[in-house]
């Protein structure tokens, strides 16, 4: 099948998702919240570390650099991944939050007590993969990922806003991946050059950065 004609079947896939992502029914979600039971411990291991990679959307980006007061490229930068093209530019999807060393960059740990005070600098406006961790949905179905929070007592109210929440992270997600697809242009593939750009694709279209 050619390039476009997988687009085209990815496409519908998710309109397909997207349909059923409508009938997700948050007190089924919630109640497989509370089963599992989840109280952060503040340990900032979902803030830290070389697998450290949060996928923000430009909406999102947005309300960070109004938040912060930052330009652009100093919240976010593409991620490494990607395929260069024939005049040797760097082809990579969607935007991650900047990293300073292993931390993000809007992650502090203030010194108080044994174990210090985590802090996120963007709380109120961080993305929505910050704040439905450890939690995800894959094709409607709850997954976490490893969280030393698991298991943890959870109150009905937090658990239902957690259930509402990933519900909105599913259906933006399919939402901002059939708008990519749909800007998507492809490319020739050819290999890197000393002064190639990065152009980053997201669900706006394509953006080209100085690499
Ligand atoms: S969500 Fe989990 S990994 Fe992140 S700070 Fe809370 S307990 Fe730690
Ligand atoms: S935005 Fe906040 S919650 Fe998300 S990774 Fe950065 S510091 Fe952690």
């Amino acid at each position: 099948m050619s390039r476009d004609g997988q687009r085209a079947e990815q496409i519908k896939q998710l309109c397909a998702d997207l349909e059923a992502a409508k009938e997700l029914s948050a007190d089924v979600l919630l109640r497989q919240i509370q089963e599992i039971g989840f109280q952060c411990q503040r340990c900032g291991e979902c803030c830290t570390g070389d697998d450290n990679s949060v996928v923000v959307f430009p909406f999102e980006v947005r309300r960070i650099l109004a938040a912060a007061g930052l330009q652009w490229l100093e919240a976010v930068e593409p991620p490494k991944e990607g395929e260069w093209d024939r005049n040797g530019c760097f082809h990579t999807l969607e935007w991650r939050l900047k990293k300073e060393g292993a931390s993000c960059k809007f992650y502090s740990k203030t010194a108080c007590g044994m174990n210090g005070f985590v802090v996120c600098r963007i709380y109120e406006s961080r993305p929505l993969i910050c704040s439905t961790y450890p939690f995800y949905l894959d094709r409607g179905v709850l997954h976490f990922s490893e969280c030393r929070g698991l298991g943890g007592m959870i109150e009905p109210d937090k658990a239902k806003e957690l259930a509402k929440l990933l519900i909105l992270r599913y259906v933006t997600e399919i939402r901002e991946a059939v708008a990519l697809l749909e800007k998507y242009e492809d490319f020739e593939r050819g290999g890197p050059e000393e002064d190639g750009r990065c152009i980053v694709h997201d669900s706006e279209g394509a953006h080209s950065i100085f690499r």
